[in-house]
């Protein structure tokens, strides 16, 4: 006797839905492939089933051999669950769904989930409503359409092509021509870009001979190099360049590498050397040295310019290195910025302070603060348990949230359709409950920050030898936000030289022309 198992079946169709071609079954079928791989299930190739409807319209009755191999499979007691990549895939129109929901009782079938993450359970008139739903529903067409955009962009990533946007340096854009020698419209590729290649392999020495970015940088733009957007290079610059996973030959998307249709400059076994020294380099480094993230105040500094009679600005300052006046080199400064990205107006651009003292007289009240505190009080023992709690219960709440906004758009009569009161009445619970989780998450990553420093090391010893991360969350645990005053005419030099902060400021560069008075802390409690 021949026992058979019980499985999953995947299942792919070709279709011309809408005058759409949709996509091609071998896509499809890569894209189940990969969902079986994540969920861990074996892929059985005597359940896998296909079809090609290319010819058949949407009302046309042409049998589907693979559709119906598959019903027979069902039928046998073969298949607990059906997945597809979108339930259009399985179903041609609401005669065909009906008829998979009578086979339902008398079989083991129970679950048809989709790629994307929708799952039916057949069994209970929740699912069954939800299915046949999906099927006639009129928001199945929009949601399904960013559903494919996005499968659009995996099969692309898949196929290797460049996916546009700013060049990665090194490189030119291409359009992708095929074997017959015909261009492949909205396909592009890389060719390396001899000159660029050359600077590359220098960097690349430079950076394996242990030599500081910042120093190669200088070197690059006082020999007139241009940088990928034909300006001076930085520190930054380099690091983005380093950490293009393009250089090694390598397609990535959302954190999925698949190997690119253009050659490596860089070999994966140097690319690796040279990440761990630049990750070693901003462990080790201060704040102040560390490239692209390294203000320890964005997000908490706020332009404390009068703009109305007892009115003050209020907007968030940026970190930018600028040049002011005579100075022949950028600083790092915190500004108040007139638009943002998008040019909308966001504050009154009259405010620009130098960072690093602003920086070193905080961190400086920050440890003064926490020097009365009993650090061993604030440290959350196990944390990382109940976080995972929190972080479970909160993206509960959200699939709640989400429930509960279909459940108001629903048709009139329907006994699931939620009325206006009682929606917003949910929707009030819920967000109360959520924004009470995130508060805890919060408090508890913080107990955990502290929780990192090393036995025997004291708050200021681990504060220096930290990065910017661990800086950031130690002075959100007491700070609500630090107002900075335009600076006061006159001259006073901050630190004085008797001061127990002067050698870290003139590790800094300082002493600076600095008013500290100029600075308000707005601590939390
Ligand atoms: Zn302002």
């Amino acid at each position: 006797m021949v026992v058979l198992l019980i499985g999953r079946a995947p299942y792919t169709r070709l279709s011309s839905d809408y005058g759409k071609v949709s996509e091609s079954t071998a896509n499809q079928r890569f894209e189940e492939e990969e969902y079986f791989q994540r969920q861990g299930w074996p892929w059985d190739e005597t359940l896998y089933f296909t079809d090609n409807d290319l010819s058949a319209s949407k009302y046309a009755t042409k049998p589907r051999p693979g559709y119906l191999d598959l019903l027979a499979a069902i039928r046998t007691g073969r298949v607990e669950l059906i997945l597809i990549t979108e339930v259009s895939r399985l179903f041609r129109n609401l005669a065909d769904a009906v008829e998979l929901l009578n086979l339902v009782r008398a079989t083991p079938l129970r679950w048809v989930e989709t790629t994307g993450g929708a799952r039916y359970d057949l069994t209970t008139v929740q699912g069954e409503h939800n299915l046949l739903e999906a099927v006639v529903g009129a928001s199945r067409e929009s949601g399904n359409t960013s559903d494919r955009v996005k499968r659009g962009k995996r099969a692309n990533a898949r196929a290797g092509y460049w996916p546009g946007g700013a060049r990665p340096y090194g490189y030119m854009r291409v359009p992708v021509v095929n074997e017959d020698g015909v261009i492949e419209p909205g396909h592009f590729t890389l060719q390396p870009i001899p000159a660029e290649v050359a600077v590359v392999d220098e960097i690349r020495v430079r950076v394996l001979d242990g030599e500081g970015l910042s120093r190669i940088a200088s070197d690059l733009t006082e020999r007139g190099i241009p940088s990928a957007k034909g300006k001076s290079w930085h520190r930054a610059t380099i690091r983005q360049l380093l950490e293009a996973p393009a250089l090694r030959g390598v397609r990535s998307h959302h954190g999925t590498e698949y190997p690119a249709t253009w050659p490596a400059i860089i070999s994966p076994e140097d690319w690796k050397r040279i990440q761990f020294l630049l990750s070693d380099e901003a462990r080790h480094l201060g704040a102040a040295s560390k490239g692209v993230r390294s203000y320890l105040l964005t997000g908490f500094a706020e332009c404390g310019v009068s703009v109305a009679e007892g009115q003050l600005c209020g907007a968030m300052l940026r970190g930018a290195r600028t040049r002011a006046g005579v100075e022949t080199t950028y600083r790092r400064r915190y500004r108040c910025e007139r638009n943002n990205n998008y040019g909308a107006a966001v504050g009154c651009g009259a405010l620009v302070r130098l960072a690093d003292p602003v920086e070193l007289a905080v961190s400086e009240a920050v440890l003064a603060r926490y020097e009365g505190e009993d650090l061993a009080e604030l440290v959350a023992p196990d944390a990382p348990e109940e976080l995972h709690e929190l972080a479970a219960s909160l993206g509960e709440d959200g699939r709640r949230l989400e429930q509960a906004s279909r459940d108001r758009y629903r048709r009139k009569g329907d006994p699931l359709r939620l009325e206006e009161g009682q929606f917003l009445a949910i929707q009030a619970e819920i967000k109360e409950a959520m924004e009470l989780t995130k508060r805890r998450m919060a408090r508890l990553e913080q107990g955990r920050a502290l929780a990192e420093i090393p036995v025997g090391m004291t708050l200021r010893q681990a504060w220096d030898a930290a990065d910017l991360g661990w800086r950031r969350t130690i002075l959100s645990l007491v700070v609500a936000k630090v107002v900075l005053y335009p600076s006061a005419p006159g001259r006073r030099v901050w630190p004085a030289e008797i001061s127990p902060l002067i050698k870290r400021a003139e590790a800094l560069g300082g002493p600076w022309n600095f008013d500290p008075s100029r600075i308000d802390i707005k601590w939390k409690l």
